[in-house]
């Protein structure tokens, strides 16, 4: 075509359309290859620009496609771009909002990218265990140059557009309307002849590149912990600089990319990928179901979990009044929020002005009649039910109409709170975890009388503060307390039948929690786990089973807070000791149980401790306490340490197999306190006919 006639034809628009994310799914990809074509043939087109919408130029590829024969067929990804690639008239990706895995691959196809100055563009495979696999590998290294395409691909994070200014990657970069400026563009390249240029026609021919690959290798080696992919994603990048060709480098980028997508680690992190979607779903609870204006928030107990409850409210902008007993009690809960959000300051993590825009939020009473207009009342004050009800009836009283009555009890009845009040709809359980504004996660318990909106609404005002929500139903303990506590037992055991603490917290480390379980205890504080044994002793609702642990607080060694507990500590240094005299104690307490102490090996102590929780899980799920294995795999990995790498105890129960697990447990039920090990119902029953807890990759 000669200039004059390029500068005549015009431009075909084609738009990425698939709602709500612009996924290349299959069907997308049929959609946009019939498009480019049609374009393609058409005489009267000169050149294609590629559009997005506002939100999205598109999130990638379908990752619900991955390992199904949807992400093979034809179309697939590397198809679509390659015909991008090979099209005979310029294509140009006009990006905004965010381009991101197979989105950008497939924008890296074109022969041109412009971008609004805040588009925001990467490659999170790692995030999933994967590597980009459509030649992103390949073709970001030949446009940002190896150190900034191995940043970007090993921590998976998004760059704003202004940012990647002086690499080769966009044509051109500004603000305003994309697609005028995309037509604007076109017609600029048609001027200039129309040229086709190509990334993969880039050479790659850096001589530092190998002292710098190795460096990444040893920096990315010595970071990436258990997960192989951001290694993987370095040599793939490095395939970009020293194979002999474009073809050979995206060849060993497949390679590799095939090699994680059916690897533990990427089929753990992208269950919880979806783990994370399906928890706001709630059977009977339609996304359409009217929620609640929450505007205002009241706050009662300004302890350990008031105030960090508080500060989640305030950190999401939203006014919280904070009511105690005294204004003693006040003055110093104000405090600690204040130097909380101070710490915040110093590390640089928040400016002085916002901390003073938080702190202006929070006002402060000792009177029920000043919580008169709060649209939500969560209570944490003292673990006692006649406490608890009092301050219900209170509520009950002077809370408006329609307030939502929300406890933060870690293991009192719910529906008993509930019913203290003459609008046991609006209770439900805010179960967050300490310390309350950092943990993610939240319980939210639904009560047998909770209202639908009242429910929807907290689960909108979760995702508000940042919370990871996972509704649980009422039971002693809810989903992850209930389900420690077992954990908890077993690990009592091993200690009385030949363990010592810190062979079960080195085991159960080294397997991925972030701390075993007398670490944590420690940590915690024996002496809270005491003082509520030592009260269900008294009520008869539980026969003494940690016998070592009720020693060791008889000895004033309640943990951290003492320098004392299942070890030593000294001061300032957190390490724990191992301690002569609690090993003396623990092989003393064995003896007088008539135990003859045997050596465990590292596996029983984490077939012991996980398969309690999944035993205990398997119940939980059972008596629909709740609704699916995965929100139960978010609890652990969220709330209480469990390597995110094995995707959480139902997860990993999958993974090895539910008719091992049971095998197991069946042995262990013929040992020690073997009545604990009765498996569950519902693990015999899916064991039996080869099932899983959770579809493969579904919630
Ligand atoms: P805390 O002892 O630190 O704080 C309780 C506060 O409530 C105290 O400041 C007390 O003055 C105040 N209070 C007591 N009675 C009151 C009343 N009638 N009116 C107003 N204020 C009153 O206790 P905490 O650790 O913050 O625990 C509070 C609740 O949170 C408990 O139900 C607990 O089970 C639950 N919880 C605690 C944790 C944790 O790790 N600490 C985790 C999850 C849930």
């Amino acid at each position: 075509m000669s200039p004059s006639r390029h500068a005549q034809s015009s431009i075909a628009v084609v738009r990425l359309d698939n709602p709500p994310v612009n996924a290349l799914s299959h069907r997308e990809r049929v959609r946009l290859l019939a498009e480019l074509t049609r374009a393609e043939e058409d005489a009267a087109i000169g050149a294609i620009v590629l559009i997005g919408n506002a939100e999205f130029f598109s999130a990638g590829a379908d990752i619900r496609e991955f390992g199904t024969p949807a992400a093979a067929a034809t179309p697939n990804l590397h198809t679509l771009i390659r015909r991008l690639e090979q099209c005979a008239k310029p294509t140009i990706a006009a990006i905004s909002g965010s381009c991101l895995g197979g989105g950008f691959e497939f924008a890296l196809g074109c022969h041109y990218r412009i971008a609004l100055a805040d588009a925001r563009v990467g490659l999170p495979e790692v995030k999933l265990g994967l590597i980009p696999g459509a030649g992103g590998t390949q073709r970001l290294p030949r446009a940002v140059g190896l150190a900034t395409a191995v940043n970007m691909i090993v921590s998976g994070e998004p760059v704003q557009a202004r940012e990647l200014a002086s690499t080769a990657l966009f044509d051109r970069i500004f603000d305003g309307d994309l697609e005028n400026g995309a037509q604007v563009f076109a017609r600029e390249t048609l001027a200039a002849g129309g040229r086709t240029p190509r990334l993969r026609d880039r050479a790659m021919d850096d001589p530092r590149c190998e002292p710098f690959l190795q460096f990444a290798r040893n920096m990315v080696r010595a970071n990436s912990g258990p997960y192989p992919a951001p290694l993987a994603a370095v040599e793939a990048i490095a395939a970009s600089a020293t194979a002999a060709s474009f073809e050979e480098g995206a060849r060993r980028e497949r390679e590799i990319f095939l090699g994680l997508i059916g690897a533990p680690e990427s089929l753990a992190l992208r269950h919880v990928f979806f783990a994370e979607r399906a928890a706001a779903k709630i059977a009977d609870i339609p996304p359409d179901t009217p929620t609640r204006p929450v505007r205002s928030v009241a706050v009662i107990g300004a302890g350990t979990m008031g105030g960090g409850i508080t500060m989640n409210f305030l950190n999401a902008g939203l006014p919280v009044t904070l009511l105690e007993v005294s204004r003693d009690a006040l003055d110093k809960g104000v405090a600690t929020i204040r130097h909380n959000y101070d710490n915040t300051v110093r590390k640089g993590r928040l400016s002085h002005d916002d901390l003073e825009r938080r702190m202006a939020l929070l006002s402060t009473t000792v009177a029920y009649s000043d919580l008169a207009n709060a649209d939500l009342i969560v209570e944490a004050v003292f673990e006692d039910i006649s406490v608890k009800e009092r301050v219900f009836r209170e509520l009950d009283r002077i809370a408006k109409k329609g307030a939502i009555l929300a406890t933060n009890t870690s293991t009192l009845d719910v529906n008993r709170i509930a019913r203290s009040t003459s609008r046991p709809g609006d209770v439900l359980g805010m179960h967050f975890f300490s310390p309350a504004n950092i943990m993610r996660l939240m319980e939210v318990v639904r009560g047998e009388a909770t209202a639908k909106d009242a429910l929807a609404t907290v689960l909108q005002l979760a995702r508000k503060i940042r919370k990871l929500a996972v509704v649980s139903g009422v039971c002693d303990g809810f989903i992850g307390n209930r389900m420690l506590h077992r954990y908890s037992a077993q690990a009592s055991f091993l200690l009385e039948e030949g363990c010592l603490p810190e062979q079960v917290d080195r085991v159960i480390e080294k397997f991925g929690f972030a701390m075993g379980p007398f670490r944590v205890a420690d940590l915690a504080g024996n002496d809270i786990g005491w003082a509520i044994r030592k009260r269900r002793y008294a009520e008869g609702r539980e026969v003494a089973c940690a016998t070592i642990a009720d020693r060791l607080c008889e000895m004033g060694r309640f943990g951290q807070k003492s320098s004392a507990g299942w070890y030593d500590y000294r001061p300032g240094d957190r390490t724990p000791y191992p301690n002569p005299e609690v090993t003396a104690l623990i092989e003393r307490t064995s003896r007088e149980l008539g135990i003859s102490r045997r050596k465990i090996d590292d596996q029983e102590i984490i077939d012991r401790l996980v398969y309690a929780l999944v035993n205990e899980g398997a119940r939980v799920l059972e008596e629909h306490i709740a609704q699916r294995a995965s929100d139960i795999d978010l609890v652990y990995l969220n709330g209480y340490g469990f390597p995110p790498w094995r995707g959480g105890p139902m997860f990993y129960a999958d993974t090895v197999g539910l008719d091992e697990v049971v095998h197991t447990i069946g042995r262990f039920a013929r040992g020690r306190h073997g009545e604990l090990w009765q498996p569950a119902a519902l693990l015999s029953r899916l064991a039996g006919s080869g099932q899983r807890f959770s579809a493969p990759e579904r919630a």
